[in-house]
């Protein structure tokens, strides 16, 4: 799981993250909403190691990862916009991760004829990993086509099959789905919380779409201005807000 305690960040003069406390169990998935500006994404990032909180704690995996870099964490994160690698066909993105760990395991052999090194068995069960993953979202029959012969969306699933592949303890989402058309969305939607459910991870997911926030969570989090107002399941956040600013935010009928 996810322990943050009293996480702050400022930037320049302006408070973003105001000591902010916030546990996800393993296997839980919370959504986590709020305005424009709110420092939502600064949250992430912070826990993904991207950003740097000024004092606080965070724990993933019951390791005290607050001063490691994003390579030393336990967590894979998918934003709204993702790079894969266009020469690489789409088993070969999802395997990235895969390879890359194996990689550091053999102290870091020169990469040299073939992007996949190791003795046959570590092969087959990247393989097999790899597949996983792909079946989970729908790529089973796209694994030798190159990014840029995909849509939009089936390359966004790409992106949420490498995060997912090498079962992080945490797996963070911002705003993955902001770029897809409606019907794809509500695929996409479903095809992460199985993936979510298959993985048992815990997951933190930004999104600005509160009836996605209802629908897909176990938890949602309201956050405003840097702090975090009410965290309480989707029916509880919805009919029994803490107060004003989450009732006007979630839409509730308070
Ligand atoms: P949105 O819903 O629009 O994505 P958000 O809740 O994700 O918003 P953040 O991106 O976390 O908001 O930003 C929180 C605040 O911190 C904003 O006021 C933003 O302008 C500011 N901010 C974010 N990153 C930086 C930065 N690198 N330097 C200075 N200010 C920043
Ligand atoms: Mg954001």
């Amino acid at each position: 799981g996810i322990a943050i305690d009293r996480l702050a960040k400022r930037f320049g003069g302006t408070t973003v993250l105001r000591g902010i406390s916030l546990e996800v169990a393993a296997g839980e998935f919370l959504a986590l909403v709020g305005p424009s500006g709110c420092g939502k994404s600064t949250l992430l990032r912070s826990i993904a190691g991207i950003e740097h909180a000024d004092s606080g704690t965070i724990r993933i995996g019951g390791q005290d990862v607050t001063g490691l870099r994003p390579s030393q964490r336990d967590v894979a994160m998918v934003f709204q916009s993702y790079a894969l690698y266009p020469h690489l066909t789409v088993e070969e993105n999802i395997a990235v991760p895969l390879a890359m760990r194996r990689l550091s395991a053999m102290q870091r052999l020169p990469l040299i004829g073939g992007w996949m090194p190791g003795p046959a068995t570590a092969r087959d069960s990247i393989t097999h990993d790899v597949r996983q993953a792909a079946n989970a979202l729908g790529l089973g029959n796209l694994l030798s086509r190159r990014p840029g012969q995909l849509s939009g969306g089936q390359r966004q699933r790409v992106a949420l099959a490498r995060a997912i592949v090498r079962r992080p303890a945490a797996f963070l989402m911002d705003e993955p789905l902001s770029n897809l058309d409606a019907s794809l969305r509500v695929q996409t939607r479903r095809e992460i919380v199985a993936i979510h459910r298959a993985a048992g991870v815990a997951t933190v997911y930004v999104t600005h779409d509160q009836s996605e926030a209802l629908t897909m969570a176990d938890r949602v989090a309201v956050m405003q201005a840097g702090e975090i107002l009410q965290v309480a399941p989707p029916a509880e956040i919805y009919a029994d807000p803490q107060d004003l600013r989450v009732a006007t935010f979630i839409g509730s009928p308070r």
